[in-house]
Formats: C-alpha cells, structure tokens, sequence
C-alpha cells in the first residue's frame, strides 16, 4: 500500500515537472503579416530547446579557459544563469513567471546591424534587412541573443573570441545549434530531398 502510495506521489510530481515548461509572450510591432509566421516557428524553438535536458546539460558544462563560467556572467554561476532563464526573471519584469516577455519591433535599415535593444525597455528592435532573409533556426538565436540582455547580460562591443564565451553570444548559439534538431521545415521541396540517400543507398547495396 505505501508502494502505491509513494507510486502515485512521484507519478504526480512528474507530471508537475513536465507541466512547467518554458513559455513566451511576444508583442509584434510593425510586423507584416506574412513575416509573424516565422517569429512564432522562433518562439516554438526557443520553447522546446529551453526545455529541453539537452540546453540544461550544455549550460551547466560551459567552459571559458577550462573554468566551468562564462564571460561576464554579472557573478553567476552556470546553475544560476540557467535558473535565470528558466524562471523567465527579466530585469524590467523580475517576477519568476517562466516566460519570455518582449516586444518586438521590425524596422528597416542599410546598416550591418543585425538586432538591438536598450536596458530601459522591454522592446528588440529587428533589422528587416536580416530577418526577412533569415530561417526561423537564426530568428531563434538572434531573438534569444536579444531577451539574454533583457536578463541583465552584456557583452563587449566589439569582436573578440573572448566575446563569444558571454552568455548573449554563447547561449545565443547554443540556441541555434539546438533548435536544428527541433526544426522541421514543412515545405514539400525538403520532403522529396529526404528520399535521396536512400536511393544512394540502394544503388551501393547492389554494388
Ligand atoms: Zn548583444
């Protein structure tokens, strides 16, 4: 009886743990409406990879010259900056909601300047210049790079390799290499790709 007891018990903490996943709320200004599409396959990915075991796993093991930190981490721990991101604790919105909250203006412009945002403002302005031509893989990586500062992280402002072990450049492309896994195109053209290497492979086999 306490075997089921205890059964039940865990079965519903497990349930409660899968409940809690990572979540958004996106404000799109100045967005045309075919363009809002791609933010939203964005914002899916982010939801998946934060709560995957895999974005866990690769920010508590980040190294910087063999220290498990990363590059201005404002005096956080890997674990804390994880934690940070999972409770969704911006610094213009600290409540510990589990969720991104930003606004998201598109605007147009020539100059090489792909995002950017302000301390005082919970808004990310996108350059149309890149994001029309971006997939929703890179939207991830930029937009999250964006909300990491939102967190209260910055980086320097000009290269360094240095710079890309800070938590915007660091998780930013963490977030990209993990949202490949999650992203599936849902056009016909990929479908019709797929079916190639097993041609190849019949072709070898009667080699
Ligand atoms: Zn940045």
């Amino acid at each position: 009886m306490n075997h089921l007891i205890v059964f039940t018990f865990v079965l519903l903490l497990s349930f409660h743990t899968s409940a809690s996943k990572f979540d958004a709320q996106i404000n799109m200004v100045n967005f045309p409406q075919e363009h809002e599409a791609k933010v939203y396959q964005a914002i899916e990915l982010i939801k998946k990879v934060v709560s995957s075991q895999e974005f866990k796993e690769r920010i508590l093991a980040h190294t910087y010259e063999g220290k498990k930190i990363f590059v201005d981490n404002k005096g956080l721990s890997n674990e804390q900056i994880y934690q940070l991101i999972l409770d969704g604790s911006e610094t213009l919105i600290p409540e510990k909601n589990g969720r991104m909250d930003v606004e998201l203006e598109l605007y147009q412009n020539t100059s090489n300047t792909i995002g950017y945002t302000y301390p005082h403002t919970t808004r990310i302005w996108m350059n149309s210049k890149y994001f029309n031509k971006y997939t929703p893989v890179q939207v991830a990586d930029n937009l999250f790079h964006e909300w990491l500062h939102k967190l209260g992280f910055d980086h320097a402002i000009k290269y360094t390799l240095r710079r890309n072990y800070s938590v915007p450049y660091a998780i930013g492309y963490l977030m990209e290499e993990l949202a490949h896994k999650h992203y599936r195109p849902s056009n016909v053209r990929l479908d019709s790709s797929l079916t190639e290497p097993v041609e190849n492979l019949n072709v070898n086999q009667s080699l």
